[in-house]
């Protein structure tokens, strides 16, 4: 004998919520009544009755003293109403799937449409919805019904939760044949159809199919008049004693499957039943190998959970807050739609959830599948942080000290002195901005992260450096910006780093002052004359560039021409003229003026602005030889030439007198 047991059998998770709410009602001593049975199993029905739950028919019959418990398939607005005007304490344990029906049929209503529930119209969940319509709903059940109803433009259609889907698309059909402009819901609850499927699929493979479940539930007697179309020893029981007389055969495979309603309790005691039956096969074959005990193949087969895991479900339902995922578990899991990283999930998708709590006080496991993402990021985040790597982050807002930043969806706050590698005034411009940024500092517990600006900054800044380096060699001449003017020289850039033309490297002449030579921002050449790559030092030479005055003064300054220059300084044996800075000819006492004299200075002080002609120029001995008193003579021919060759002006011709008028 097999047994195969149902994954989605027992309480749907509206159910067990109830039951839960139920349970804890109790706990703090509460009288509690509900409005009709909470759920459809006279089993657990009556253990909650001996236990002090009782079941009215009506808000009047509830005593004042009670809490109503409104149970999973919710009830219309006026009974609510009238338990409130009654002063009557309620603890609502309807569905969420049931809830969002109703708001449906309160919200069309309330706009003036009608409202059409597919359903059973004895169905106290029917009954409910229709209570919450205004006066404007009709139940469905029948096609006749459908050809029917009262329908008008607008029309909200829905759907008792537990019916078979293709009796919702035949009725929908003929509906939508009156041509009408129907608003059609959906609303049948997805656990439904995947407990059918799965009970079809587990009938269809087996001898004997065992349902368990409250005659009166809709949900397992639909249960079990599917299984019976495919499995014709297909048995309906209510507890585990009704399974004892069973035709069941040792060679059978038998499955197992239960309506919504059915407590864990029962189903295990069936499973149990049908393990002992097995097990006592197995003593009279004598066979000497240890079978597994059923009861407990069928708890391994139940996933286990705890908080933190990570694991992978299939989306059942979606309600307007929540999602609900089969993860495997007894009970169904929830997310909460705030909860979600893909809004946009769709029923059978399946999707990654960490478990939050095993069991949320309402007998559901709560869900979360942003903190997958959360923990994915936060991951990556300390993983960028051990690393040293650099991650992008987007400025948010400016804080109090420094800068909030975007990283990987994670709250970075980066210091003001951290944002740059220079003092930053107004944070604000940071906002919107995206930026590289090292993460410096991580709390783990308190998810706090530091990050840094500056230290990318500074790492791309000393990599440019490096690289520069690589490419410098002494002696070579490169281009430059003069960026800074000290006392002692000037700061030149050569691509990345800074070298120091000392005051003594800008010119071949003595310079008091680098601004007598270069200024900030002129490109300039410049030698490399030492590379000091341990003490960061570079010094150059612009001076180095330039020509020699000496060397080119031999082609710059002819014998025989004249030009201008400045006494500059007198000796006894002559003057000395400065020609160009850096470059001085001498004039001899004789060639000082044109008649003898007795000293220099009788002819000319320091500081006369002076011509002199060029007689001689020696590169090699730097000596210049000028005279005043050639020059004079030169001038003075040429004065003499120009007045000789000029041409006389014409005296003016004087002007006729005018003739007088004739009178
Ligand atoms: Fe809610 Fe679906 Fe269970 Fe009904 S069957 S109580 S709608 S979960």
């Amino acid at each position: 004998m097999n047994l195969e047991i149902a994954p989605h059998a027992g309480f749907c998770f509206g159910v067990r919520r109830a039951v839960t709410e139920a349970e804890r009602l109790l706990a703090e001593g509460r009288t509690i009544c509900t409005l009709g049975p909470l759920i459809h199993n006279p089993q657990v029905v009556a253990s909650l009755e001996a236990r002090g739950v009782r079941a009215v028919s009506s808000p009047d019959e509830v005593p004042p003293e009670a809490t109503v418990l409104i149970r999973a398939h919710g009830v219309g607005r006026g009974a609510i109403e009238r338990l409130a005007s009654r002063g009557i304490a309620v603890a609502d344990a309807t569905c969420p799937f049931v809830k969002r029906i109703h708001a449906l049929a309160d919200a069309a209503s309330q706009a003036g449409a009608r409202v059409v529930v597919i359903g059973d119209r004895e169905h106290p969940e029917t009954r409910g919805i229709l209570g919450w319509a205004h006066g404007m709903g009709r139940a469905v059940e029948t096609e006749e019904d459908a050809r029917t109803v009262p329908l008008a433009d607008g029309t909200l259609v829905v759907a008792q939760t537990t019916i078979p889907q293709t009796l919702f698309d035949r009725l929908c059909g003929i509906l939508q044949s009156r041509g009408f402009n129907l608003d059609i819901k959906n609303t049948i609850c997805q656990t439904t159809p995947v407990r059918q499927k799965e009970a079809a699929e587990i009938a269809r493979r087996s001898d004997v199919m065992l349902v368990i479940g409250g005659r009166n539930s809709s949900n397992t007697r639909r249960l079990y008049e599917l299984c019976r179309a495919i499995c014709p020893r297909t048995y309906l029981a209510e507890t585990a004693d009704e399974t004892k007389n069973l035709d069941i055969r040792p060679s059978d495979h038998i499955g197992i499957t239960a309506g919504a309603s059915t407590p864990d309790g029962t189903f295990k005691e069936v499973v149990t039943r049908m393990s002992d039956i097995k097990n006592q096969e197995q003593e009279v074959l004598q066979e000497t190998t240890a079978e597994p005990d059923f009861a407990a193949e069928y708890e391994k087969t139940l996933v286990q959970l705890r908080p933190g895991q990570t694991v992978t479900g299939k989306v059942v339902q979606i309600t307007d807050d929540e999602v609900c995922v089969n993860v495997g578990y007894k009970a169904d899991g929830l997310v909460k739609k705030s909860d979600l990283s893909t809004p946009d999930v769709k029923i059978d998708d399946e999707i990654e959830v960490e478990v939050v709590k095993v069991n949320d006080g309402e007998g559901n496991v709560l869900l979360s599948q942003r903190n997958i993402v959360n923990r994915k990021v936060w991951d990556a985040i300390v993983a960028a942080y051990e690393a040293e790597e650099i991650v992008k982050g987007v400025g948010k807002e400016s804080v109090k000290g420094g800068l909030i930043a975007d990283v990987m969806g994670i709250r970075a706050f980066i210091p003001a002195s951290l944002l740059s590698l220079r003092y930053v005034e107004k944070i604000d411009e940071f906002v919107g901005q995206e930026m590289d940024l090292k993460i410096i500092e991580i709390d783990k517990s308190k998810k706090r992260v530091v990050a840094s600006r500056k230290a990318v900054l500074q790492a791309e800044e000393a990599a440019k450096k490096a690289e520069a380096w690589d490419k410098l060699v002494e002696g070579e001449v490169v281009k430059g910006v003069v960026r800074r003017l000290t006392s002692f020289g000037a700061f030149v850039d050569i691509g990345g780093v800074d070298g120091l033309v000392h005051v003594s490297d800008l010119a071949w002449k003595r310079v008091g002052q680098p601004s007598e030579v270069v200024s900030v921002g002129q490109e300039i050449d410049v030698k490399i004359i030492k590379l000091d790559r341990e003490r960061d030092r570079i010094s150059l030479s612009y001076k180095a560039t330039q020509p020699k005055l000496w060397d080119i003064a031999g082609e710059k300054y002819i014998p025989g021409t004249i030009v201008n220059g400045k006494v500059v300084r007198i000796m006894p044996y002559g003057a000395f003229v400065e020609l160009e800075p850096g470059l001085d000819g001498m004039v001899h006492i004789s060639q000082c003026a044109p008649t003898r004299i007795e000293k220099v200075e009788d002819a000319v002080n320091v500081g006369d602005e002076v011509r002199v002609k060029i007689l001689s120029v020696d590169t090699e001995a730097k000596r210049i030889s000028l005279s005043i008193r050639e020059a004079l003579a030169d001038d003075a021919l040429a004065n003499v030439e120009a007045d000789e060759f000029a041409i006389p002006e014409e005296p003016a011709a004087e002007a006729p007198a005018a003739e007088e008028p004739e009178a």
